[in-house]
This record gives structure tokens, C-alpha cells and sequence, in this order.
């Protein structure tokens, strides 16, 4: 449905110049929450506003729905901004209108004329983002989870196929952003609508992207299901995105040389499976740390376990051989 190709920005600024994005080809299918990570000054505002067209690349092409959005009219593009809806960190909403207002104000500024039928919308979408209580407060009487809901109502006003999404859960409590995140997965699944997530935390990434391209100073370090780049992160960018997700084991005194971390996906439960693989024979093992996370497609885990003993190896091999993935720490 979006189609990257060799995407580069540069921007000049006071005489030097800034590659932003140096050259990205991504695709993103329709119905997906797609997630793109990346440190701060990465490029993820940058390829956001590339897709909506507020900035033009400098090199490659933007496609929507097979159309290269650089060749459209004036009048093509205006149709182009009701296909994309965008939220932000900042909420962008109007101080002196309501919640009501601020999202009738997206459809008076598309149409002419609003219709009894327009009010009707702008009350069902208030309900469906759950603020129908609050739709004649202004910004200032409202949470900024409440806010957000209020610039997401307003973004589909529209009726976009397309939600963009910076940092839109970034100035949140993790309540707040537990509730956006969870009212955007609803979005996806009971509107089909195609979702991109931009963000700095793979937390948002894991609890609700289908894929994930990872950015590194304008570049894709990696593009892959969230299970894989979670799991077997391919490029020290997306490891040390992910790194905080994963259980970090205490400091113990003494060797460290045997210390494992397991990491199960799905149906592989590791406790059976540490039972399983050191039954009858000689090792001593002990758990020191454990987390189990859910993803869009299922639960994953991680034990932290010191395994020592002269069977150390077999037992390894046991534990991959039924699907655990055995990393040794350090
Ligand atoms: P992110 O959203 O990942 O933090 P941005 O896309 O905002 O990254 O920025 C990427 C790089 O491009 C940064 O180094 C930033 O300073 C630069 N940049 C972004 N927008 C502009 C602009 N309008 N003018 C000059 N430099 C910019
Ligand atoms: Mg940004």
C-alpha cells in the first residue's frame, strides 16, 4: 500500500548540510501496524512526513496505492490527505474549540457544508475513541491520554485508510499509553485501517506492530516481523533497542561462565522444557531471573539460568533442539 523507494532528505541548514534519510526502500501492506524504530535524530519524523508529503525527498519515490505521490496535482493531493490521517506527541489540538469542535473542524476544513449526517459522525467516532462524556470539554479539562483520543477522532474523520503515527504515545503516562495503543490495535482490526507507528520504544512496538523496520542515522538497519527483530535481532541497532525489554540477572558473586539466557517463542514453555532437558543427568542449575511479555502473535519469555556440571553441553543441546534459543551471557 506504501511503497518506498531509495528515499533520501537532505536538508541544508545554515550553509551545511543534513541526510536525514539516506536512501530507504520499505513496503507497507494494507492492514498492517507497521512500527519504525530508531533512536532519537534517526529519520523517523522525517519518513513520516515523506509519506504524507510534507517534505519532498530529495532523491526516490513515494507510492500510495501504486501512485507516485510526487507526480500528483494540486487536487490529487488534496485527496491524498484525507486518505492519511496523522496524530503527533504534541496532540495539535485547537485550545479554544471542543473536543466536539476539534474534530468537526477536521470535516469543515475537507467540505463545504456540514450535514446533520457530519454531526452524527463526529458523535460516533467521539464514542468509538471512548470520550463521548467528554466531547464539550476543552483541551485544557482533558488527560493527555484523553487529548490523544480527541487528535485520533479527528485524524479519522476522514475516513483515511491510513493512520500516521509519531511519537504518538511518547508524552503519555503508561496507563494513557496503554489505552491509546490498545484503542489503535482496535482501529487496525475493526476498520482495516493501516496503521504506521513511529517511535523510540520497542515496548510500543511489541505490544502492537505486525512488522518493524528498524532506523540508524537515516538508514534501515534491519525490516522484519516484531517476533524476529525481537528475538534475533539481526543488527546491533535493533539489539540495543530491545535490550531493555529483556530480564537482566542479578549480580552474584562468583563465575558467570555458565550463566545462559533462554528465550521461548509461543507454544515453547521453558520451564518444562529446563525440566525436560536436565532430567537424568548430571548438572546443577539454578533460575535467577524470568519475564514473560505477550506480542501481537503470542507470548514470549526469557530465563536468566546459571547451568554448570559435566552434562552442561547436552543439556544446551536439549534446550534447542526443542525450540529454545540459548544465548550465553557474560
Ligand atoms: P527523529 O524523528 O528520528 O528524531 P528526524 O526525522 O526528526 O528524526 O530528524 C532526522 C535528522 O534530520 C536530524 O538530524 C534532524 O536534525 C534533521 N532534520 C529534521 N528536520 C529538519 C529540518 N526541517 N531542517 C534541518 N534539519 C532537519
Ligand atoms: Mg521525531
Amino acid at each position: 500500500m506504501i511503497q518506498l523507494s531509495d528515499v533520501a532528505k537532505r536538508f541544508a541548514l545554515k550553509g551545511r548540510s543534513q541526510d536525514a534519510l539516506a536512501g530507504v526502500s520499505l513496503g507497507i501492506a494494507r492492514g498492517e501496524i507497521f512500527g519504525v524504530i530508531g533512536p532519537s535524530g534517526s529519520g523517523k519524523s522525517t519518513l513520516i512526513r515523506l509519506i504524507n508529503r510534507l517534505e519532498t525527498p530529495t532523491r526516490g519515490t513515494v507510492e500510495i496505492d501504486g501512485a507516485d505521490i510526487g507526480k500528483l496535482s494540486q487536487a490529487q493531493l488534496s485527496v491524498l490527505r484525507h486518505k492519511l490521517g496523522m496524530i503527533f506527541q504534541s496532540f495539535g489540538l485547537l485550545s479554544s474549540k471542543t473536543a466536539r469542535q476539534n474534530v468537526l473542524f477536521a470535516l469543515q476544513l475537507a467540505k463545504k457544508t456540514i450535514t446533520a449526517d457530519d454531526q452524527r459522525r463526529v458523535d460516533d467516532l467521539l464514542a468509538r475513541v471512548g470520550l463521548s462524556e467528554h466531547a464539550d470539554k476543552y483541551p485544557a479539562q482533558l488527560s493527555g491520554g484523553q487529548k490523544q483520543r480527541v487528535a485520533i477522532a479527528r485524524a479519522l474523520a476522514n475516513a483515511p485508510d491510513i493512520l500516521l503515527c509519531d511519537e504518538a504515545t511518547s508524552a503519555l503516562d503508561p496507563e494513557s499509553t496503554q489505552g491509546v495503543l490498545t484503542l489503535l490495535a482496535e482501529l487496525n482490526r475493526d476498520l482495516g485501517l493501516t496503521i504506521v507507528v513511529v517511535t523510540h520504544e520497542m515496548d510500543v512496538v511489541r505490544q502492537i506492530c505486525d512488522r518493524v523496520a528498524v532506523l540508524d542515522a537515516g538508514r534501515i538497519a534491519e525490516v522484519g516481523s516484531v517476533a524476529q527483530v525481537l528475538f534475533d535481532p539481526q543488527s546491533e541497532a535493533a539489539r540495543a533497542l530491545g535490550r531493555h525489554l529483556l530480564p537482566h540477572a542479578p549480580v552474584v558473586a562468583g563465575a558467570t561462565d555458565t550463566r545462559l539466557r533462554l528465550t521461548y517463542f509461543g507454544d515453547v514453555v521453558t520451564g518444562d522444557a529446563l525440566s525436560a532437558a536436565t532430567q537424568g543427568v548430571n548438572v546443577r542449575f539454578s533460575i535467577l531471573a524470568g519475564q514473560v511479555s505477550e506480542l501481537k502473535t503470542g507470548p514470549y519469555g526469557h530465563l536468566i539460568v546459571d547451568i554448570s556440571g559435566s552434562d552442561r553441553e547436552r543439556v544446551i543441546e536439549r534446550l534447542a533442539a526443542s525450540g529454545v534459543r540459548v544465548e550465553a551471557l557474560s
